[in-house]
């Protein structure tokens, strides 16, 4: 792949009316209060509309949705195809039923001055009005892949007129084990169509995917997922498994808290927390996958309503879902994997606000804070403010979450070893800070929640700031 620009040298460059989209687009983004396109639109946009495969490596946050559907919808309103019965013209995967829904939306957003034909196709809701809702042919299907598959499988939906496709969350769809689903949806597409693969990682098994179903892709990258965006206040408590329930009462019941996403690791665990904190007089409810379709939609409807303002949710919200003025996500239990860090916290600070991303760690909870801390490069503390590890290697977008080499592994494991020995002199302290019911404690806890605008002073505008710490990353194609 040959370097072509920096995404820096471009993007300052850029207006919405540069990228060549229809009128009825720029007045539909104007209409939301878009001012400037952010790094993947202006990099996306122009090469979506030339007709270019892509590889994008972003995560949420960053405008992404918007520099996807935007120009595929410029593309429906210039080509104006009629789709065939149980046909669509572009197909859009995601991974998780909230995440399409939440695509749908946007295209509708997007596209509410040329009311394009939208089909919802997702499990857990009946299969009826989907079959309906296709029979006559669509401009968009966005779909799970497991549901798409049955559809398919009893012919309600038929690919070969597809012109487009889209996959989110690659590599959310690889954990999900949807990979094998992936693959026989794109052998029944047309050989001539256009790609987009957007992904926050680069495991390897999506850099194959891309190999096999791509053709010469443009590689876009604008943030590391390895590096949480800077206006997120990140701080841990170091609690004993006990006192969890309680400090976290005292967190959420605090002013500062106007909405907050608390993160368990068990489904279990979520019901038992949401419980607690209702009993608490807390306004609360649970999301995760032992819930049924209906009830995950209420609940995020209340949640993004207002009507309820604490959300307790597995790592399935963990991505995509994108509530404005998530004041606070609470780490109740660190995530064993340690990306799934960078994705939950993702979900406060969006949109160019402010977030505080607190994290309760007990000590068996200790080693997966050492890779937390080794993925992002900086220690966490009580305060929130970030240690860098100065001298530990930087990784790059494209690798993060491959396995590192077995030199580079070393070298970051002698850093976080002598960090190691730092924190754990200064744990008890902490720990003892954290006790519900201590003065001090209380004291603690206020500095702890701090608020959104703690970090106004680095404020930038979101645009800019969507492009996290990657200034300067090199586009290639
Ligand atoms: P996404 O990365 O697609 O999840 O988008 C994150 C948020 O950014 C969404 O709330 C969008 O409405 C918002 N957004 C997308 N593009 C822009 C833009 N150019 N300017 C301001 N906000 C935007």
């Amino acid at each position: 792949m040959r370097r072509v620009a920096t995404t820096n040298e471009r993007f300052h460059l850029k207006q919405f009316n540069d990228l060549g989209l229809a009128e009825v687009l720029l007045r539909a983004v104007s209409a939301e209060g878009y001012t400037t396109p952010t790094p993947i639109q202006v990099e996306v946009i122009p090469a979506m509309l030339a007709g270019r495969d892509i590889v994008g490596i972003a995560q949420t946050g960053t405008g992404k949705t918007a520099a996807f559907v935007l120009p595929l919808l410029h593309n429906i309103n210039q080509q104006r195809v009629v789709p065939g019965s149980k046909c669509c013209t572009t197909l859009i995967l995601a991974p998780t039923r909230e995440l399409a829904a939440q695509i749908a939306e946007s295209i509708r957003t997007y596209g509410r001055f040329m009311r394009p034909s939208v089909a919802v196709i997702i499990g857990g809701a009946k299969p009826g009005p989907q079959i309906r809702a296709v029979a006559g042919g669509v401009d968009i299907i966005v779909a799970t892949p497991g549901r798409l598959l049955d559809h398919m499988a009893s012919g309600v939906i038929r690919l070969d007129r597809t012109t487009t496709v889209i996959l989110d969350e690659g590599d959310q769809m690889l954990d999900l084990g949807f990979m094998p689903a992936i693959r026989r949806i794109m052998a029944k597409l047309p050989a001539k169509r256009q790609t987009m693969l957007l992904s926050a990682t680069m495991p390897k098994q999506i850099r194959d995917l891309a190999h096999d179903f791509l053709n010469n892709p443009a590689e876009i990258a604008v943030a590391q997922v390895a590096r949480p965006i800077e206006r997120i206040n990140q701080k841990v408590m170091h609690v004993d498994s006990t006192a969890k329930r309680g400090v976290l009462v005292d967190l959420l019941g605090g002013p500062q808290v106007e909405r907050a996403i608390v993160f368990t690791r068990t489904k279990r665990g979520a019901d038992k927390v949401s419980l607690h904190l209702q009993k608490a007089g807390l306004s609360t409810d649970a999301i995760h996958g032992n819930k049924s379709q209906s009830q995950r939609e209420r609940t995020l409807a209340a949640f993004r309503s207002g009507r309820v303002t604490i959300l307790v949710a597995t790592d399935i919200a963990a991505r995509g879902i994108d509530v404005d003025d998530v004041s606070h996500v609470v780490n109740y239990e660190l995530p064993n994997v340690p990306e799934a860090y960078v994705h939950r916290i993702g979900r406060t600070a969006r949109a160019g606000k402010n977030g505080v991303a607190i994290s309760l760690c007990d000590h068996t909870e200790r080693g997966m804070l050492r890779d937390i801390e080794r993925l992002i490069g900086c220690s966490l503390n009580a305060s929130g403010d970030l240690v860098p590890h100065v001298s530990m290697p930087q990784r790059s977008a494209a690798t993060a979450g491959e396995p590192t080499g077995a030199k580079t592994g070393q070298k970051r494991n002698s850093h976080a070893r002598n960090h190691r020995g730092k924190s754990a002199a200064a744990e008890p302290t902490r720990r003892s800070e954290a006790k519900p019911g201590n003065a001090a404690a209380n004291a603690g806890l206020t500095r702890m929640l701090g608020t959104a605008g703690d970090k106004q002073k680095r404020r930038r505008s979101f645009a800019k700031s969507a492009s996290g710490s990657s200034h300067g990353r090199a586009v290639f194609q």
